[in-house]
């Protein structure tokens, strides 16, 4: 049976115009199921007997399950979630104060091989439905009773390695009749797949793309991102110039502190060299601990950020969250068989 979650809605009234239904029954079910998170369509009291019996017998509501439920300190919660095929994937939901986001993954593993992500630990099996993000959103909403403002492409995988699906999927969680998740609340993070940030460019969604750069020079990006020897600090420079100038959103870029490895003023200045001219915004990350690895976390965090201030440069401190139920970034992956 086909998901309902991945029909995009003008997707959704071309099914019910073929099928002889009218157009506006697409937002009316999109109403039901986004907003009032009614998943049984026999309570859709204002559709009609036919359409329900239709939509009983040919399209599935079914959310992943829940099998881990976490709770941090600071009210940050992780989810182990569960699809049909017994793939596992997490995701994070943070309380802030202008609302709250929840950081989803994109892939079953991840094949990029970053050296400080405890994601890359496994491989990546299969990526994840456009209806399967949609789910996990849905599910952690009714779960947690509150509503999500914001979604960040943060978790495990590469989201412009399964570039079609999180399009998608973005288009779905905007609809102003779904779950109207606005443009500018979605944040998706790359480590740097240059064609598909010109791809992404031409989409012209206008949603925060987030660079994670982690180091200003290809000498070193190579030694820690695998990714690097396909595609150079240079490429990915241009490949952001475009994205500015064709959307006008200002490009994040990530840098995270590893001890001794780039959180050097050398390393600082050069990273102010490098972004000077883009108009960027840079956020600085601290390494979180993940126990296969020997990296520690920067004691030089204040340093870096001052030089980088003293640069002209728009930097901030990321605060960290759910470190203490491994939740925090490059921390996620299933420790569930
Ligand atoms: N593949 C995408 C999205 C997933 S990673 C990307 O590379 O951007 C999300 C962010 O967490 C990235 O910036 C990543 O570099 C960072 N990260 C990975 N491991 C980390 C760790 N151990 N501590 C802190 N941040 C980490």
């Amino acid at each position: 049976m086909n998901s309902f979650y991945s029909y995009t809605i003008s997707e959704l009234e071309d099914l019910f115009i073929n099928l002889g239904y009218k157009k506006f029954n697409a937002s009316q079910v999109y109403d039901w199921v986004y907003k009032k998170l009614e998943l049984d369509f026999s309570n859709m009291s204002n559709i009609s007997k036919d359409l329900r019996t239709y939509l009983e017998s040919n399209l599935s509501l079914d959310l992943p399950k829940i099998i881990v439920k976490e709770e941090s300190s600071d009210s940050t919660i992780k989810y182990l979630f569960e699809f049909e095929d017994l793939s596992k994937v997490e995701g994070v939901l943070m309380h802030h104060p202008y609302g709250t986001s929840f950081c989803i993954s994109s892939q079953v593993g991840c094949n990029m091989g970053c050296s400080f992500c405890a994601s890359g630990l496994k491989k990546k099996t299969r990526n994840l439905e456009a209806s399967e993000m949609v789910s996990m959103i849905m599910k952690a909403m009714l779960d947690a009773n509150e509503r999500i403002s914001h979604i960040v492409i943060m978790g495990t995988g590469e989201p412009l390695d399964n570039y079609d699906n999180v399009i998608k999927f973005m288009k779905i969680i905007n609809a102003p009749k779904g779950l109207e998740i606005g443009i500018r609340h979605i944040t998706l993070s790359t480590c740097g797949l240059v064609p598909k940030i010109f791809d992404l460019a031409e989409e012209n969604l206008g949603i925060n793309l987030a660079i994670s750069l982690h180091a200003p020079t290809n000498e070193l990006r190579s030694t820690l991102m695998p990714i690097n020897k396909a595609y150079k600090i240079e490429e990915i420079i241009e490949a952001v110039k475009y994205y500015f100038d064709k959307t006008g959103r200002r490009i994040t870029f990530e840098y995270l502190l590893l001890e001794g490895i780039n959180d050097s003023r050398l390393y600082a200045d050069k990273l102010a060299d490098l972004i000077k001219n883009l108009n960027a915004y840079v956020n600085l990350i601290p390494y979180n601990h993940v126990d296969e690895f020997s990296y520690k976390t920067s004691k030089n965090s204040n340093e870096f950020y001052d030089e980088l201030k003293k640069r002209g440069i728009n930097v901030t401190l990321r605060h960290k969250m759910g470190d203490d139920i491994d939740a925090a970034c490059g921390q996620l992956r299933s420790k569930v068989k």
